[in-house]
This record gives structure tokens, C-alpha cells and sequence, in this order.
């Protein structure tokens, strides 16, 4: 096989194997729609370089260039690393009109979209749990 560019992701595992590879607060975020408590993501105030990957199956969904501050307690991008890899839908849990974030690759639940942040180059927030993410730092042997 010629020497294509192919990110290691494990396909839609058994439920099963969520619990196993996740921490329980990971899995009720990832795989039950939970949101954690604001401000206490580890990845909340990391300004490091590297690419933002979905917790449950290490596809790549945001890069360290769009992330900022929204104050809101949880991580927050401008934009996504590929428009393939996160979907959207439309939430209307807890009585309100949300648009969910979700993996594309393994369905797993990773945040919310909000149309306010008129600061950021797309006015976009994408609304992120820390636990959702993993991190790939840049540069870094
Ligand atoms: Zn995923």
C-alpha cells in the first residue's frame, strides 16, 4: 500500500469497550450526553500547539490555532480541523434549541455550537468538554 496519511482510529467499539478505554466521566460525557462541571477541564487553559482528538476513538476533530477563551469554563474553538470529522444535529433536550457537536467518526457526544462568539474570525463557538478531548502536543519528541 502506498504511504497515505492515515490517522490510527479504532472504529465504533462495543459499548463495552467505551467502558473499559474511558474513565466513567468520560463515558457519561462522551457516550451519555452529560456535560461536565464548568472550569474543571484539564484541557480548559492549555495554550500549548498540537491537534485537539476525540477522547473515545483519537480521530483528530480541532486544532490549537482556533481554540480561545470564552470564558464559559469549557474549552472553546472557532472552527473545526476538518469539517468531516465533527457533525452537527440539532439537540432540543433540557427545553432549549441547542446544535449538539458530536464525533463523526464514533457518534460520540463532544459539546455544543453557539453562534455567539462575534470576537472570533467566524463568530462560531464550539462548545467543547474537556473530557471529550485528548491532546496531541506539536513539536514535542
Ligand atoms: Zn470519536
Amino acid at each position: 500500500m502506498a504511504a497515505s496519511r492515515r490517522y490510527n482510529v479504532v472504529m465504533q467499539g462495543s459499548d463495552d469497550d467505551y467502558k473499559k478505554k474511558l474513565t466513567p466521566e468520560q463515558y457519561a460525557v462522551l457516550r451519555e450526553g452529560v456535560t461536565e462541571a464548568p472550569f474543571t477541564g484539564e484541557l480548559l487553559h492549555n495554550h500549548d500547539t498540537g491537534d485537539y482528538t476525540c477522547a473515545a476513538c483519537g480521530s483528530v476533530l480541532f486544532d490549537s490555532s482556533t481554540k480561545f477563551d470564552s470564558g464559559s469554563g469549557w474549552p472553546s474553538f472557532y472552527d473545526v480541523k476538518n469539517s468531516k470529522a465533527v457533525k452537527l444535529k440539532e439537540d432540543t433536550s433540557h427545553g432549549m434549541q441547542r446544535v449538539e457537536a458530536t464525533c463523526a467518526n464514533c457518534d460520540s457526544h463532544l459539546g455544543h455550537v453557539f453562534n455567539d462568539a462575534s470576537d472570533q474570525p467566524t463568530g462560531t463557538r464550539f462548545c467543547i468538554n474537556s473530557c471529550a478531548l485528548n491532546f496531541d502536543p506539536k513539536g514535542k519528541v
